[in-house]
């Protein structure tokens, strides 16, 4: 048996990590490398093994980190089945085809500004809508915790991963001439405690551990401390009529935030205000968890909450806005108001135009629920910029920025430790993937003091032979 790992590793996007086991190649996750950066790109159009020889992927959750590759990997030549869990499915199809939307978008961009400088250069989409289709076509659903054959001597199956909705961990087990062994593949690790996912499920025995370190050095805030929080800006914004402005990511936090909110406002915490999700890619998602709603991937207070009060997502005071007219109409509505709207880190999509629309007054909240990475508009109005440009154009901030550290779906390093303490036997070997340089080695550092020693730091493109 061996492993190569070919992104995702150091770094916390484009996880790809190719597992060979008696005749098989199985590659584990199929991600997109994201950012600007020329490195990022040139990973994106180089695949380092021959998609025509891997035999079967095993996707572990719909994050485009994870899956946003497989449209390339397809339109290389890939021909097998790709494996995840239902929801899975159903949200990967969202995102790859959203993916191949941006990619041609971001090669017509290119061209047109080449071709007004006289630049003969130009460049193909890394892959369009059709080659996302053909990719969501290869997809083949399983429930948790059912082992799946992939030949004679090589099985695999899912286990809740608690991350995000429909993650999964994958196992596979592999029958050696040296006996039988275990590769546990963690995909995103979710938290033991969050407010809407099943917490992570242990099981034993693992000689191989591939887990994420993306939260090696940090601890998060306890989830409970949200409502306090909310409360405050919520009263604020009754007073003064105005607008909490949430840049929100599509997958996950939309939902938490509508289930945190709903919840509030039915217990009579806060008064109801209307909640607008302006955002269509949030809106298509939220109606796959309404469809999963009672299904195992949620925690058992959700369920409860479901069966006792009925779904979260058809809320009296929740609104989706899909259409481009619909958004447009919230710049003159009168506030209070709660609009989620996306991207996250505040790059792109329709939060710009409430940004640019709401960001002058002092009446605003605008509250930062995620992880604001170095560069974004995010990060520029977190760090308190009293400046800033949307658009071009020049903005004063007068709105508040507040920044709500509770939220995430990832492990934080007690919740790794917790998980990786969990394993006895220990593993032979743990690999720390999807993670900065320093969280990864500050996570085995940390594993060192616990007397935890076989751990690994791959490097992009680095192989190891497992016994
Ligand atoms: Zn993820």
């Amino acid at each position: 048996m061996k492993i190569g790992f070919h992104g995702g590793v150091g770094e916390v996007t484009g996880s790809r990590h190719l597992l060979e086991a008696e005749g098989l190649k199985i590659l584990l996750d199929c991600g997109l490398f994201q950012g600007h950066r020329k490195e990022a790109i040139a990973k994106n159009r180089e695949t380092p093994f021959d998609p025509k020889t891997v035999d079967v992927v095993l996707l572990s959750h719909a994050h485009v980190d994870h899956c946003g590759s497989l449209p390339l990997l397809v339109k290389r030549g890939f021909k097998g089945p790709i494996h995840c869990t239902e929801a899975t499915k159903d949200i990967t199809a969202i995102m790859l085809l959203d993916s191949a939307h941006l990619q041609e978008n971001d090669a017509d961009f290119f061209n047109k500004m080449h071709a007004r400088d006289g630049n003969p250069e130009r460049i193909a989409p890394l892959y369009n809508t059709e080659d996302a289709k053909a990719a969501i076509a290869l997809l083949r659903t399983h429930p948790y915790e059912t082992w799946i054959p992939l030949n004679d001597k090589v099985r695999f199956r899912f286990h809740n991963a608690g991350h995000v909705l429909g993650s999964a961990m994958i196992r596979v087990e592999t029958k050696t001439a040296k006996g039988t062994r275990n590769v546990l593949f963690t995909g995103d690790l979710g938290r033991r405690k969050t407010i809407l996912m099943e917490p992570p499920k242990v099981s034993n025995p693992v000689d191989y551990l591939l887990i994420e370190s993306t939260y090696g050095d940090r601890l998060h805030d306890p989830v409970d401390r949200v409502e306090a929080i909310m409360k405050e800006v919520i009263e604020r914004t009754i007073a003064e009529k105005g607008k909490i402005v949430i840049p929100s990511f599509a997958l996950e936090r939309t939902q938490e935030l509508v289930f945190v909110l709903e919840k509030m406002m039915r217990r009579k915490q806060v008064p109801k205000l209307p909640i607008i999700v302006d955002s269509p890619m949030a809106v298509s998602i939220t109606e796959i968890f309404d469809r999963h709603a009672s299904g195992f991937s949620f925690s058992p207070e959700f369920r409860d909450y479901v069966a006792r009060e009925g779904s979260p997502f058809d809320f009296e005071s929740v609104r989706y806005s899909r259409t481009v007219e619909d958004s447009q109409k919230l710049n003159s509505a009168e506030g209070p108001m709660i609009i989620l709207s996306a991207s996250g880190m505040c790059e792109g999509g329709r939060v710009l135009h409430h940004l640019r629309n709401n960001i002058g007054k002092d009446t605003t909240t605008i509250l930062l629920v995620g992880y604001q990475a170095q560069g974004t508009l995010g990060r520029r109005l977190q760090e308190g910029a009293k400046k800033v440009k949307i658009f071009g154009l020049e903005h004063e901030v007068w709105a508040r920025v507040q920044t709500l550290h509770t939220f995430s779906a990832h492990a934080d390093r007690d919740d790794l430790l917790w998980f990786m303490k969990a394993h006895a036997p220990r593993p032979r070997t743990i690999f720390l993937v999807h993670g900065d340089p320093k969280d990864r080695l500050a996570l085995k550092e940390h594993l060192h003091a616990e007397g935890i020693d076989r751990v690994e730091c791959p490097e992009y493109g680095q192989e190891f032979q497992l016994e």
